[in-house]
């Protein structure tokens, strides 16, 4: 995977600067978004997902342009927002063989093969037959990320995944994620905690106001500060 990222602007119509100006190269394996509440890691993560338009500047993934391939692109996508959040009333197992169905083209049998896979590397076999809204909050995440690895995407975008997990289901988190990058998935993950991405990333990026105020690998950042 091969993410391109020049001169990047995101305006809002208030007029809010949310992205300033952003180059980066984003390359094969787990790549980390770090920065504090409004760094602009979500507007960046938007944007990235096509979900909405940058106000000036370029993406391109795998050499090609987001804005004028965005179906090709969508389908090489698994994103996961900061704020998902479950339908009531279906079991684990059924959430997720929703969202393959409208995914994916696979008949029930195939279907059902491919959720029970998803669920066995999320670790949440166990309680395929739990409601999905009754899941501990580190189960609903995990949860998330299977949802998003359904249509078998290149690339998994996901927000702050580990806010507001325990430190135990902090490291089953991370170690999910490893196991996928491990698996040719790319990762772009955002958080606020340099420990989420010092143990995992290969490469980050810092962002302060909209701008990059870091690039290089974790040890280089903390080198620096
Ligand atoms: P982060 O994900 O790092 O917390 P965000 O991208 O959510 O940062 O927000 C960056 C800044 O842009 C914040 O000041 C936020 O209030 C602002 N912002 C985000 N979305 C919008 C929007 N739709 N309209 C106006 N301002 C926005
Ligand atoms: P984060 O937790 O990543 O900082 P925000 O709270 O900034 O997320 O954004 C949550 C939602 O509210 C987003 O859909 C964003 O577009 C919207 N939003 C955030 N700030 C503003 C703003 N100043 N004006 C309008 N919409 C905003």
């Amino acid at each position: 995977m091969n993410i391109e990222i020049r001169g990047l602007s995101k305006i809002y119509p208030n007029g809010h600067a949310a992205i300033r100006n952003v180059d980066l190269d984003i390359g094969t394996g787990m790549f980390g978004l770090l920065g504090p509440n409004g760094a602009g890691k979500s507007s960046f993560m938007r944007t990235l997902v096509t979900l909405q338009s940058a106000t000036s500047g370029s993406i391109l993934i795998e050499g090609l342009d987001i804005n004028e391939h965005r179906q090709k692109i969508r389908a090489m996508i698994g994103y996961l927002p900061q704020d998902f959040t479950f339908f009531s009333k279906l079991k684990t197992w059924e959430f997720l063989d929703y969202a393959a169905r409208l995914a994916t083209n696979l008949k029930k049998k195939d279907r059902l093969i491919k959720v029970d896979h998803l669920l066995d590397q999320v670790g949440l076999l166990d309680v395929r037959e739990r409601m999905a809204n009754k899941l501990s909050g580190g189960m609903k995440r995990r949860l998330g990320i299977a949802q998003a690895l359904i249509g078998d995407p290149k690339l998994l975008v996901i927000d702050e995944p580990t806010t507001g997990l325990d430190p135990e289901e902090r490291i089953r988190f991370r170690n999910i994620l490893s196991d996928l990058s491990q698996k040719d998935v790319t990762i772009i993950l955002s958080t606020h905690i340099v420990g989420d991405i010092s143990s995992t990333c290969h490469n980050m990026a810092m962002l302060n106001k909209g701008e990059v105020a870091f690039k290089g690998s974790p040890e280089g950042m903390i080198d620096q500060v």
